[in-house]
């Protein structure tokens, strides 16, 4: 069934596992968070200051992208501000349909005020807890569960890893790094993922997007990565040449194999030029050669979108309809970090049955 809209895919379960907290503030927020603290923004109109970061994301420099971030983290210093943020972040997921979210975060980039990492860590556990409870009161239940980022670029990855796991049954369920890709490999932080491999503990890494196969490959065969952030350059190893049919590369191959999770963000790989158009994503070779494919919004602010408006923007350029978004569901919910138990309650009791309906 072709066709299906933005105010029909609202109202479906979506599993969202690759987003970026210091991505997602409302910009009204951080007007008000900003006069708060005293911080200068680019502009005071929330809707001008809306628009001014996704043109800024839209730009095609990496200088004015990484200025967006400025701007959000240096409201996000305070208990307040990370309490406020989280909480809204978890009712805006909840508006859109979205019925479990992981979310990360950098918790080192929250201390310019003087907080300490465990201090970050409650005041964004916190906020979540009051937006969940708030939404399953307002009918639309969320479950939302953490992951800590380090920096790629800095080398606080073994710190980090060990609150993740210090805080694992209190809301962390993972652990990613971050940052630009290009001169800072992943087994910069062999030592973090080897700890956290010896701690049972589940991790991702963003690989492969902006930055090729190495990556990718160093990602899972040195690291161990549960999943991949983004990975969406694993086409570079499958050659196509229609109309004789894809071939595999030996690493395509083993993602494949694994079924390795890619956490594919269309609206942002299009803006860091991952990809040429939604309609070029390579999210359509991916999907026909089922590999383990989720969608994702990386950051909902810089993007100005939204897990409905992701895949409403996949269903039409590709015709897609209510079969492949609850199998995009599906996988989601499969790769989640959670535990196993708790994805099958999840899939069975509330992504089936609300799909069943929609496929009628
Ligand atoms: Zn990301």
């Amino acid at each position: 069934m072709a066709g299906i809209t933005h105010s029909d895919i609202v109202k479906a379960p979506k599993v969202l596992l690759h987003d970026h907290l210091d991505g997602g503030l409302r910009p009204a927020t951080i007007v008000e968070l900003a006069a708060a603290v005293g911080h200068e923004l680019p502009a005071q109109d929330p809707e001008r200051l809306g628009a001014w970061f996704v043109a800024a994301a839209d730009s095609g420099s990496l200088e004015r992208y990484l200025e967006t971030f400025a701007h959000t983290v240096a409201v996000m210093q305070t208990v307040e501000g990370l309490h406020r943020v989280a909480k809204e972040c978890a009712l805006d997921l909840a508006a859109d349909g979205v019925v479990y979210a992981e979310i990360r975060y950098a918790p080192e980039q929250h201390l310019e005020r003087g907080l300490t990492l465990d201090e970050v860590v409650d005041a964004v556990h916190a906020g979540f807890r009051e937006g969940c409870a708030e939404a399953a009161a307002l009918g639309s239940p969320i479950r939302i569960g953490t992951l800590l980022t380090a920096m790629r670029h800095a080398a606080r990855s073994q710190e980090i890893a060990e609150l993740a796991v210090r805080y694992r049954d209190t809301g962390v369920v993972g652990f990613d790094i971050a940052g630009a890709e290009a001169g800072f490999p992943p087994t910069r932080h062999l030592d973090a993922f080897e700890y956290l491999q010896r701690e049972n503990f589940h991790f991702t890494i963003h690989a492969g997007e902006a930055f090729g196969l190495p990556s990718i490959w160093e990602a899972i065969q040195w690291c161990g990565a549960d999943r991949l952030g983004h990975g969406v350059r694993i086409v570079d190893d499958i050659t196509t040449a229609a109309p004789e049919p894809p071939v595999l590369g030996r690493l395509a191959a083993y993602v494949r194999d694994k079924r390795i999770p890619l956490e594919l963000c269309p609206s942002s790989n299009v803006q860091t030029g991952a990809a040429a158009s939604i309609a070029e994503h390579p999210i359509k070779l991916l999907h026909d050669l089922r590999f383990r494919v989720t969608v994702n919004t990386d950051n909902r602010l810089m993007s100005g979108t939204s897990m409905t408006r992701e895949m409403t923007l996949l269903a039409e350029s590709f015709g897609w309809g209510w079969a492949e978004l609850q199998w995009l569901t599906i996988n989601a919910m499969k790769s989640a970090f959670i535990p196993y138990d708790e994805r099958l309650v999840l899939i069975n009791e509330v992504i089936k049955p609300a799909y069943a309906k929609l496929l009628g």
